[in-house]
């Protein structure tokens, strides 16, 4: 018998991934070059030549016993030290070993920060849409997710409605930009008001409020938009960033957290997030990723790429009639849905092979998110569908 928690989990499984396996099941029937799955978040540009090299390199060169064996719960301290340097020569900051843990993924970097947090029944703010998996990663340890509209035109956070939002059990306020699903980037504007708005609650309340910025898509944005670095906007910031977008590397479940010295408790904060990290079960982020992403710290991905899919279907969508986000970041593109149930709409997409995710699955109906990070082919094999689509649905006229 699974817990009772364990049945909610799996009763709430992830569209995404159902979809996922959907596509995978299509592929068989119709061939793989004529299901369009826009899916999931699983880029299709492959690491950068300096990862292999990188691995390659460490396998032959560097001590076996060393590259596989465990090490501080943290990581490496040559590791969190070049990521600490990476870090001061891009945002000009002063952080050193103590300030970066090594963790398995963006994904086991909130959990290993909820867990260190969160007591049950504390509140986890964010804004709506949201990668559903906040869902997950707060009932883990018992807490409550709150979420918080964003604007209604721009899908930047509405910082009236957050301070709504906050109350004497609110620990953790989660922002994602590049944000997944919608593709918006914050802007420096939205995020200082923002943190005005956390001071302001936390001087009133008497409470420390982390803001946990979840950041797998930093590097991914176009037409030169900035990405700001919050810390720097809000002293009680914690980065979670990932290498499975940024180098391509999901399944590799490398990423790091950030935990400036400034943040309050901070002795406590690092101390209980090492010991999480252990106790989770992760023990240590992958070893061989450690020393390898190291490596490559100027590394980039083919933000081009996807830059070229993304003005594909911008365009094509914009001259259909669609009314959509212009996306500014990561690989997504966040559609109107031409009815009020999405899920009709998807499954009209899906007649045409052409698959993408409801958005009442980020916690937003009436919406759908489109994941870019697909062949070429795939987006040009796909533009027909959506021009009939929109024709069914009368858009454009
Ligand atoms: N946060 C957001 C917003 C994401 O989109 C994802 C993955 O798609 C994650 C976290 C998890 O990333 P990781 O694969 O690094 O655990």
């Amino acid at each position: 018998m699974i817990s009772e928690k364990m049945k909610t989990y799996v009763a709430g499984s992830s569209a995404i991934r159902a979809m996922f396996e959907e596509g995978k099941k299509m592929a068989a029937i119709y061939g793989a070059d004529h299901v369009y799955d826009f899916s999931l978040g699983n880029p299709n540009v492959p690491a950068p030549a300096e990862v292999k090299a990188a691995i390659i390199d460490i396998l032959e060169k560097e001590d076996p016993v060393l590259v596989h064996g465990y090490m501080n719960n943290s990581g490496y301290e040559d590791v969190r030290g070049a990521i600490a340097a990476h870090l001061n020569s891009l945002y000009g900051t002063a952080y050193g070993v103590a300030n970066i843990l090594m963790t398995v993924g963006a994904a086991g970097g909130m959990n290993v920060f909820f867990k260190t947090i969160l007591n049950p029944g504390d509140e986890v703010i964010t804004f709506t849409p949201y990668f559903g998996e906040y869902r997950s990663y707060t009932a883990n340890f018992d807490g409550k997710l709150v979420a918080v509209p964003v604007d209604a035109d721009t899908f930047q956070p509405d910082p009236e409605a957050l301070a709504a939002a906050i109350t004497e059990r609110t620990k953790i306020v989660i922002v994602n930009s590049p944000n997944n699903p919608t593709g918006v980037v914050y802007t420096r504007d939205k995020l200082a008001a923002v943190a005005e708005v956390l001071e302001k609650k936390q001087a009133e309340l008497g409470t420390t409020i982390y803001l946990f910025s979840d950041e797998p898509y930093r590097e991914i944005a176009y037409d030169g938009i900035e990405v700001p670095w919050i810390p720097s906007l809000y002293r009680n910031t914690i980065v979670g960033y990932s290498y499975s977008k940024s180098l391509s590397l999901p399944g590799e479940r490398i990423g790091y957290l950030v935990l400036p010295s400034e943040i309050d408790d901070f002795a406590d904060v690092t101390a209980g997030a090492n010991v999480a990290n252990r106790i989770l079960g992760f023990v240590n982020a992958p070893s061989l990723m450690q020393r390898a992403t190291a490596r490559c710290l100027d590394a980039q991905t083919d933000v081009a790429f996807y830059d070229g899919n993304r003005k594909l279907l911008t365009e094509t969508l914009r001259e259909a009639g669609f009314t959509f986000v212009n996306p500014d970041g990561a690989f997504y593109l966040w559609l109107k849905s031409p009815v009020e149930d999405e899920k009709a709409f998807v499954a009209a997409a899906k007649a045409k092979q052409i698959l993408f995710v409801q958005g009442s699955s980020f916690g937003c109906g009436g919406w759908v998110r489109i994941a870019y990070c697909v062949s070429r082919a795939t987006v040009e094999n796909a533009l027909p569908g959506f021009k009939e689509l929109a024709v069914e649905y009368g858009l454009g006229r």
